[in-house]
């Protein structure tokens, strides 16, 4: 993991941004996300969390405690991540490689709030699959970036608990 700085660190900024718009489309009564895909400056893909196209179920309110340990994601949601891979995926699919994805959870009023240590194997895996280069966060140091290995590792070890980075 590295923290940006300098002009690494303002463009970083504006795609956070970005991907703080995306959240605005959430349908997620629970955490409103968005996510944007970078290829050389250029935003080839955009997601934000809500239920699958096509279903209207909402399960946001069922606690997490009443699916089974089989159930690999208790959210109702696609994530936005996902959703910012398919929109790549269908667009610009051989852009993928090497690319960037930032992501970013928003308060109510749609304005950026700090992720802590990333926990989402489903993104995790699926970002390293198709090529993506780093998975990029708003943390409490600022801006942070995590090769997408490095940041698969990182999921599978999550930890309620604090520990050394
Ligand atoms: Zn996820």
């Amino acid at each position: 993991m590295w923290i940006l700085e300098g002009k690494e660190r303002s463009e970083a900024e504006a795609y956070i941004r970005e991907a703080a718009s995306c959240a605005r489309y959430s349908g997620c009564d629970d955490a409103r996300c968005g996510a944007v895909i970078v290829r050389n400056g250029e935003i080839i893909g955009r997601g934000f969390n809500a239920p699958p196209a096509g279903s209207s179920t909402k399960r946001c309110h069922v606690p997490k405690t009443r699916y089974h340990a089989k159930v690999t994601d208790k959210t109702c949601c696609i994530h936005a991540e996902v959703r910012a891979i398919h929109d790549a995926l269908r667009s610009s699919p051989d852009r993928l490689l090497g690319s960037d994805l930032y992501f970013v959870r928003v308060d109510e009023y749609g304005e950026p709030k700090r992720s802590g240590a990333p926990y989402c194997t489903l993104c995790s895996k699926l970002s390293l699959d198709v090529g993506i280069a780093a998975f990029h966060l708003f943390q409490e140091e600022g801006i942070v970036g995590y090769p997408a290995d490095e940041y698969n590792e990182r999921s599978f070890a999550y930890t309620d608990y604090p520990i050394a980075r």
